[in-house]
């Protein structure tokens, strides 16, 4: 059977082509390498709670059409993302808004919030920032840099704040409201009954085949459609003839727990270098889960090698020059690459969606 489209990877970029190309009346053949759909955004249900297997995954938008369009498969419930730092046992909140700074220093104003600010960002006298610990000591002063931002920052690195560059932080916002809401968009959730649903209803009476390697069969798959539609390494699909692109990884060490409420949070920070994880998430606080048990992860950064996840790509000057060389390459292809292997770029889901979108009507219209 010949298909109009091969897609490969089933996660928020490949599903979303598949279902505007059905729309459009194409037949198209969906295949992933891993044992389920979703890519990262799966969720894996344990004891009735939707565990999100790749990392906390919260959904946020401005743009009231994308809302609209994942509101159209599922519905999202009214999870506002409000994580805690955990620095040492003591707790702050995130973002840096009054309540962190009442917690800092017991200050009860904006005026004495900004008076504190502006006098360690003084103390610290540094003009021109030469590495990530300079800049953000120039933007938010000590108690914040080393409580809150110092550790975690090394930590998802791998490297010292003062061996990294200074661009990794561009701006620090401060809040100067008693409001913990991490986000500035308008709109923001998670899909009641979890990811899947987004996935399956995007993906509803399209073909797909899991545990398919492209690069297995490659030949032979693309021989079965007239086009091909690529959301996995770039580098790898051109054999990395120009080098290989970098990665951090993560380690996720999944729990289930006794007991019906272990942090009240869905994400806690751990900010201080002597515990090894990021964060701990808890996943039924992300659907407001009432279960007798509980389930949390434990995140750990880690290097990347061949045989781990990519998770997220080092938009560095090296790397970018390599990633440049690929995607001038491929606009010579017939090819469409998508998604955030694809495009060595930092997605966030509305951002992947959209540009799936984007590329569908090009193609479509
Ligand atoms: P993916 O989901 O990675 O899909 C690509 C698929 O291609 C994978 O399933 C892979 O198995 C498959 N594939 C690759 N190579 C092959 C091959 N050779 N053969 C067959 N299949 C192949 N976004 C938010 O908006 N909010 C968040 O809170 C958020 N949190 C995140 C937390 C973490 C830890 C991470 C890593 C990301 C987070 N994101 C978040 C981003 C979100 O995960 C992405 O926007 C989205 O998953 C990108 O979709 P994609 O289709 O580009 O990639």
């Amino acid at each position: 059977m010949k298909y109009d489209y091969l897609i490969v990877g089933a996660g928020l970029f490949g599903a979303v082509f598949a279902h505007e190309a059905k729309k459009k009346g194409k037949k198209c053949l969906v295949i992933d390498k891993r044992s389920h759909l979703g890519g990262n955004v799966y969720c894996e249900e344990v004891d009735g709670i939707n565990v999100h297997k790749y990392g906390a995954h919260i959904f946020h938008t401005n743009d009231k059409a994308i809302w609209d369009y994942v509101n159209s498969f599922v519905e999202f419930n009214r999870y506002t993302n409000s994580p805690v730092a955990n620095y040492k046992g003591e707790f702050y909140n995130l973002p840096f808004n009054m309540n962190t700074f009442y917690q800092l220093w017991k200050v009860k104003t904006p005026e004495e919030a900004k008076s504190v600010i502006a006098e360690q960002v003084r103390e610290v006298g540094v003009k021109n920032p030469k590495n990530l610990e300079e800049q953000a000591l120039s933007l938010v002063g000590r108690d914040i840099y080393e409580k809150l931002i110092k550790g975690y920052t090394e930590k998802q690195w791998g490297r010292k704040a003062t061996e990294l560059p200074a661009f990794i932080i561009k701006r620090l916002p401060l809040r100067f409201t008693f409001d913990n809401n991490y986000f500035n968009d308008k709109y923001q959730g998670i899909p009641i009954g979890g990811y899947n649903k987004l996935i399956n209803g995007l993906l509803d009476g399209i073909e797909t085949r899991l545990e398919v390697d492209f690069f297995k069969d490659k030949s032979e798959l693309m021989a079965m459609a007239d086009q091909l539609v690529f959301t996995g390494k770039i580098d790898e699909f051109y054999d990395y003839r120009y080098g290989k692109l970098e990665y951090r990884s993560l380690d996720f060490k999944h729990e289930t727990l006794d007991m019906e409420n272990y942090q009240g949070n869905a994400v806690v920070n751990y900010t201080a270098s002597e515990i090894p994880y990021t964060r701990i998430l808890e996943h039924k606080h992300f659907e407001f889960g009432t279960q007798k048990k509980t389930v949390v992860t434990k995140e750990y950064p880690t290097e990347w090698s061949g045989n781990k996840e990519p998770y997220y790509p080092i938009n560095d000057l090296r790397n970018n020059e390599i990633y440049s060389k690929y995607k001038t390459l491929s606009e010579k292809d017939e090819i469409i690459f998508g998604g955030r292997l694809a495009e060595y770029k930092y997605y966030d889901m509305h951002q992947v969606i959209a540009s799936a979108l984007a590329k569908c009507k090009k193609i479509f219209s």
